[in-house]
């Protein structure tokens, strides 16, 4: 029986036009580039998002066409994000730490019509700016006093901005309809892209909103520390005006000096981000002797944020909220929040749980797999490969079918390459990365692109990648290698040489070790456990 209900398409910039109506306390604070404090609230922005989709319109963007960012947590960046989705089109936010020639590929790849950058990354676009779409616009993130001088044909944001009405005629779009695009690392080769819609948009700001209240509620004043390049921010800039909390953007400074002064004078209640930052921040705490004084909760994902992290911050009264998620699943999959039965555990005890990722938030189904596929139970001992599905998780890579291919299992599930158990109670424990891939400060080397550029080495008989965890980036690579002639093995510097050509330098080895033969898998393939095994305790050469 069909029900008799209307049915209005969901739209992202409701969010904001909510926001700006419904939410009069809420704002968005930014650091600048220009290097002051930027505050505006969510109705000026909503009236500044409708002049920018006046002047993107202006600039020939129509339904559909992707408008590139390269910049950081700031206002513009939020008014890109909604002038784009409420006109149709598609902001692609591209990750400044990629490799110059893979920032190429995904600017080709996506064929982005508008490139729009923060001043920190006028240097870089000079760069690559040979290589560009022809025809790309280039639109610096700034006022005219500010602009840079350039040999290139750049716009100015606020000129663009200056004469054009504040408000637009949002049309009605499909609510499937394209409204982000975000490229992950694959485990080889080109990054691949997470295309998210209208609706998967809107739902996730609602599932996230329902299940971390004590970040997300009127009032509150959020800092993203994690990237609106890095899956939008985990879905912040959508989120918080959802609900009329307010977001504190910290623009480029995210050392632990400038993210604990910014927490206290903008009297910071919770702020979200991966390990790597609250290590920073932590030391800041120790030096200052005092936590920014409104701090309440950290959400912190991206990797395993360690049982100790966690003690410290919850020893300094702030709830640590430990989450997983992917930028294929928009990215949040599950939450940390203690449900109110484990009130009565021991202190020791809800450490235990709080260093495990977590339950699924709602909208997100968990299972995990044996290598034939069948579903193992959720005992918190059967442990598989973790796969995923919902509305909020991607159902193939932007124009890539062969990476899509590969990412679904025969009942359409996700899988996800991390492995993992789950609890009776539903409590995911991360345990393994099926997947080649190394992150470090929540940023990600592929092992297998690296041993491939080392193979092609005349010295280099066999190699392969390893994690080797580290205090403050949580993992960093190095190559174990196998000579042809252990006489006159290769130097690190010689192997650098030959990757520094396609990969950041930050995603070079660390250390290079000498073996005699690679351990290898019943399948014959380089075992990377019995590896890691080897070099458990492996003392990295410098601390970065
Ligand atoms: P990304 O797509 O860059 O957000 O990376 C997603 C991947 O990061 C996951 O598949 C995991 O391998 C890893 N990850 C994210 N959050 C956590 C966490 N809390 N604990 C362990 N690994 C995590």
């Amino acid at each position: 029986m069909q029900a008799m209900m209307m049915n209005m398409p969901l739209r992202v910039i409701d969010i904001l036009s909510h926001a700006a109506a419904n939410h009069p306390g809420g704002e968005i604070v930014s650091v600048r580039c220009e290097g002051d404090i930027h505050r505006e609230t969510y109705a000026q922005a909503f009236e500044r998002t409708a002049q920018l989709a006046h002047a993107l319109k202006g600039l020939g963007v129509d339904e559909g066409d992707r408008v590139a960012t390269l910049a950081w947590n700031g206002y513009r960046h939020f008014e890109l994000y909604y002038a784009t989705a409420g006109m149709g089109a598609v902001c692609h936010t591209i990750n400044p730490r990629l490799s110059a020639e893979q920032m190429l590929y995904i600017i080709n790849h996506a064929s982005d019509k508008v490139l729009c950058f923060d001043l920190t990354f006028v240097p870089l676009i000079e760069a690559l700016s040979d290589h560009l779409p022809d025809g790309m616009k280039l639109v610096a993130m700034t006022d005219r006093a500010h602009m840079p001088e350039s040999a290139l044909d750049l716009l100015c944001y606020e000129d663009l901005l200056a004469d054009h009405p504040q408000s637009y005629d949002w049309p009605i779009l499909d609510e499937d309809s394209a409204v982000g695009l975000c490229y992950t690392s694959g485990t080889t080769g080109n990054p691949k892209g997470a295309l998210y819609s209208q609706r998967s948009t809107v739902l996730h700001a609602l599932f996230v909103t329902v299940s971390v209240p004590r970040s997300l509620h009127e009032g509150s004043r959020i800092l993203p520390v994690v990237p609106m390049f890095h899956v939008n921010s985990w879905g912040l800039p959508y989120a918080a005006p959802l609900i009329g909390a307010s977001l504190i953007m910290p623009g480029a400074k995210l050392d632990g000096a400038s993210l604990h002064d910014l927490m206290q004078t903008e009297q910071v209640n919770a702020a979200w981000g991966v390990p790597t930052v609250w290590m920073g921040l932590r030391a800041e705490i120790d030096a200052r002797g005092a936590k920014p004084s409104a701090l309440d909760q950290m959400v912190v994902g991206g990797s395993a944020a360690a049982r100790e992290l966690i003690a410290y911050f919850e020893g300094h009264d702030v709830d640590v909220c430990h989450a997983w998620g992917m930028t294929e699943l928009s990215p949040v999959g599950t939450h940390g929040q203690l449900p109110s039965t484990m009130n009565d555990l021991s202190d020791d005890e809800k450490l235990d749980m709080k260093a495990l990722q977590g339950r699924r938030i709602f909208g997100v189904d968990l299972k995990i797999s044996d290598e034939e596929g069948a579903s193992l139970p959720h005992d918190g001992k059967a442990i598989g490969e973790l796969h995923v599905r919902g509305n909020t998780v991607i159902s193939g890579y932007f124009n890539n079918p062969e990476a899509s291919d590969a990412a679904f299992d025969a009942e359409g599930w996700f899988a996800t390459g991390d492995v993992a158990s789950i609890s009776a109670d539903g409590f995911l424990s991360i345990q393994d990365r099926a997947k080649d891939l190394i992150k470090s400060g929540g940023e990600w080397i592929s092992s297998i692109d690296l041993e491939n550029m080392a193979m092609a080495h005349p010295k280099v008989a066999n190699c392969a990648v390893i994690a080797i965890p580290h205090p403050k980036w949580d993992e960093r690579p190095i190559i174990v290698v196998v000579p042809n002639d252990p006489q006159d093995p290769p130097s690190l510097g010689d192997l650098h040489g030959l990757m520094s050509e396609h990969v950041a330098k930050w995603q070079l080895p660390d250390a290079m070790e000498l073996i005699e033969d690679l351990p290898l898998t019943a399948t014959g393939k380089v075992s990377k456990l019995t590896l890691r095994q080897k070099f458990d305790g492996y003392v990295l050469p410098d601390a970065h």
